[in-house]
This record gives C-alpha cells, structure tokens and sequence, in this order.
C-alpha cells in the first residue's frame, strides 16, 4: 500500500468512473506551458497530474490531505494549460473549483474571509488602509531606514514585501474620477468603466488615462460608485460565495449600461466568468458586455502621434489565454510605436498571479526570471501591459542595469492621442474635470 505521498505521485491509472475528466487524454501538451512544472518538474504540480489528482478524489481513490491542497494551490490560475489542451480540459479552473470545497470551514478560515472581505467589498476601507501604509512606511522614512539599514535582509519575507510595494500614490483614482464623465466632441455612446481595486489604489494614473482615451474616441464614462471588488481574489482563496457576492453586486451597479469596459486583465477574465459563476441570465447578460479595454477601443483607433522609442508587449494571462484576447493590443502598439519589437512567449507567466510571489516565491521567480530574460533580449525600453499583478511582478524583477520601464496600455495611447487631445477643447474641459473633481460626483 503506497502512503499518501507516493499516491499522489502515482495517480492517474484506472478509468474514472464519476466525473467528466476521463476526456484528459494525458497527452501532456499542457505540461511545458506551465509554469510550475516548468519550475519543478513535479507531475503533481502540471496541468495533467492535476487533473487525475481532481479526478481520483472525486472517484474517492485519494484522500484531502495536504500534499493534495499543495497540488492545487501551486496553480497559478495562468490559463495557459487551456490554451494549449486539444481536448478543451480547464485544469487551471478545476484547480481554483477544487480548493474551495477541500478547504475545511473552521474558525481560521471564517476570520481571514471576513479580513479580505471587508476592504473587497468597501473601496474606501482599502484607500484608507493603503494611505495609511503610504503614511507609516512611506513617508515617515521607515521604508528608507529599513532598506538603507540593511535590517531587511534579516527578514525575507518583509524584504519580498518591500520589493513588491510600489511608491504609493497620494490619491486614489475615485479621488479624480466623477461618476460621469461626458463624451469628448461628437457622443458616439455611454460605456461602464470598471475601477479595479489595484487600479484604484496603487496605478490611478493608468485608471485616469483610460478613462480620458474613453471620453475622447467619444464616449460617456460611467464608473458607478457601488462597483466592489471583481471577485479574483477570493476566488484564488477557494471563498466562492464571496466572490458570487462581489458578481452580485457588480451585476447591479452597471444594470444601465450596454459594455463595460475595463483596463485590468483579471478583473475582465473574472467578470466574462461571472456567467459560469452565478449561472443565471443576468450574469450571462452582464458577461457579454464586458469589454477589455484594448479590445474595446483598437476598432475606434485612427491616425496617431508616432512614440519615440522601443515598445514591446508583455501579454497577461488573464488577457491573452482567459480571454482569448491576443492581436488588438499589439495592433495599437504597432500604430504607435517607433519600433515595435517581439517578445518571445509574450504570453507567457511572469509567475505574479494575485499573491502568489508571496506564497511561492520559487515558482514565482522562476517563473520571472524566464520572462526577464526574454524582456533584455528585445532591448526594448517600454514594456506595454495591462494588468497591474504583471506591472508589479516585473518591476520588483527590475536590476539596477535594467532601462526599461513598464506602462499601461492606456498611458501610452493617451500620449499617442495627445496631439489630437490637445487641439481639443471639451477634451481640456475632460483633463480639468478629472482632476478637479468638480462635476457629477457621487461620492
Ligand atoms: S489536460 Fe489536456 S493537454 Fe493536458 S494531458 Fe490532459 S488532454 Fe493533454
Ligand atoms: S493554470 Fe497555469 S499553473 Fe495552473 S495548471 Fe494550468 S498552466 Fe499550470
């Protein structure tokens, strides 16, 4: 009798009997897309060993244990294993689906439920939080201390930490963002834009920038202010029930609006999945409006200012392989672009996922490392994306010797339309707007 270990690593033989996952052909072309086998070479940590590990506990051939909960939650949700299935498996989903029901519902896990819910769920406790850090960490040269003191060396989990916090901005984008802002010259339409918690709080400029590319190819903006949380997070936690409420309440907030438009990868993949989520024609409804910015706006791109300089595109997963959205951001940056120069597996991890840096950091920075070492070979000193877990990730791998630096999508096509947004009058009007606050607020 082999004991749970030697189980898990010799899953996989006998046909399952109850449930649909037989159709996994163990072909293994998933495997070496994957950035935890990649960086482990572990059959419990590829697509495939998940899939017959998923597959012998729901036949009841293998026990919850431990080492079954480290299978799971060593996922990183990249998709990538979907991409690549000829037999349209989801191990990535199956692996999220998984965690929720093994984990035990004991008092632990109700209070860190209630932790990460409480700021999910009211932006404003998340800018207080995050201004509060600014305040402690920041500003009163704790951080520099810290880092100049060399005391952080002594604490790696504190130095990951450090490494990963950006300088946090003053204010967050509710700040500047009017629940409306109108259509800049002649209106072509209204369209929901989604603020992301990590948007809102660490990257308002991005958030700012989009909304402004939004008003001036035409548009009202609607931010509503009862949006929360996409439900990314909690569902990386298994708290599935949390996430339905944070679908629920989105759901409700752009009930007026035709397309929602958003600038984070995650949150759109999670929002396009509301309609597996709740399952009810509302969700399914509110799945087919949403729109990833790129995805949105390319069709309304005309003549552009051309960027100095050497752009490449770094393509998220949650964009590229969740949404299966790969050509309309590269087509804006090869209009605006000087160069425009390829980046071998663009779509590739760069082993970010959520906080997975934090409670993985080999994977994770193996994972990084593949990635950075494909960004210097381009030479290209802007790298274009549009999820901030990715902008995080690759500025916390940057080295003093590194040049490039990491943007939004939005920023740079904001600069690109400048000249147009410059002879603009109401788009003038728009800038004062957003940055004063004036009109339309619903706070
Ligand atoms: S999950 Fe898909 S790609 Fe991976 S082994 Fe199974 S059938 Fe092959
Ligand atoms: S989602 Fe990514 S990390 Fe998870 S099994 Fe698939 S390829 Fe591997």
């Amino acid at each position: 009798m082999l004991d749970r270990k030697e189980q898990l690593k010799d899953i996989g033989d006998g046909e399952s009997k109850l449930d649909p996952l037989s159709a996994c052909s163990r072909c293994a072309a998933c495997q070496s897309a994957c950035p935890s086998w990649s960086a482990t070479q572990l059959e419990t940590r590829s697509p495939r060993g998940r899939v017959q590990l998923i597959r012998a506990f729901n036949d009841h051939r293998l026990a919850d244990s431990k080492e079954l909960r480290e299978a799971l939650f060593t996922c990183l949700d990249c998709r990538a294993c979907e991409t690549a299935c000829p037999n349209d498996i989801h191990p990535g989903q199956l692996s999220l689906l998984k965690r929720a029901e093994i984990m035990p519902d004991g008092l632990p896990r109700r209070i860190r439920r209630m932790l990460t819910n409480a700021p999910l769920l009211h932006a404003g406790m998340m800018e207080f939080g995050m201004g509060a850090m600014r305040l402690l960490y920041q500003q009163t040269g704790l951080r520099h201390w810290l880092r100049s003191s060399g005391l952080l060396h002594s604490m790696p989990k504190l130095e990951r930490l450090d490494r990963y916090l950006p300088e946090i901005p003053g204010k967050p984008a509710r700040a500047s963002l009017p629940e409306i802002v109108p259509a800049t010259g002649v209106k072509k339409g209204v369209v929901g834009y989604f603020l992301g918690c990590a948007m809102n709080v660490l990257f308002p400029d991005a958030a700012l920038s989009a909304v402004r590319v939004l008003s001036l190819l035409g548009y009202d903006v609607l931010t509503p202010r009862g949006i929360v949380c996409c439900g990314a997070p909690q569902m990386t936690m298994g708290e599935i029930d949390s996430a339905k409420e944070m679908a629920r309440r989105n759901i409700r907030a752009f009930d007026e609006v035709d397309i929602i438009v958003t600038d984070c990868a995650a949150c759109g993949a999670e929002m396009k999945g509301y309609e597996h989520l709740l399952n009810v024609d509302q969700a399914l409804r509110f799945s087919a409006k949403v729109r990833d910015f790129a995805e949105f706006v390319e069709p309304f791109i005309g003549d552009m200012e051309i960027l100095p300089g050497c752009y490449t595109w770094h393509a998220p997963c949650h964009l590229a392989h969740a949404q299966g959205v790969c050509d309309p951001p590269k087509r804006i940056l090869k209009k605006i672009a000087g160069e425009f120069l390829e980046l071998t597996e663009e779509d590739r991890c760069c082993g970010s996922a959520g906080i997975y840096w934090l409670t993985n950091p080999q994977i994770a920075d193996n994972a990084l490392e593949r990635k950075l070492r494909f960004i210097r070979e381009t030479n290209a000193d802007t790298i274009v994306t549009s999820n901030p877990g990715c902008v995080l990730q690759l500025l916390a791998g940057k080295s003093e010797g590194d040049e490039w630096n990491v943007k939004y999508l939005s920023e740079v096509l904001e600069v690109a339309m400048q000249g147009r947004m410059e002879n603009c009058d109401s788009s003038r009007e728009t800038n004062l707007l957003l940055s004063n606050n004036k009109r339309g607020v619903i706070r």
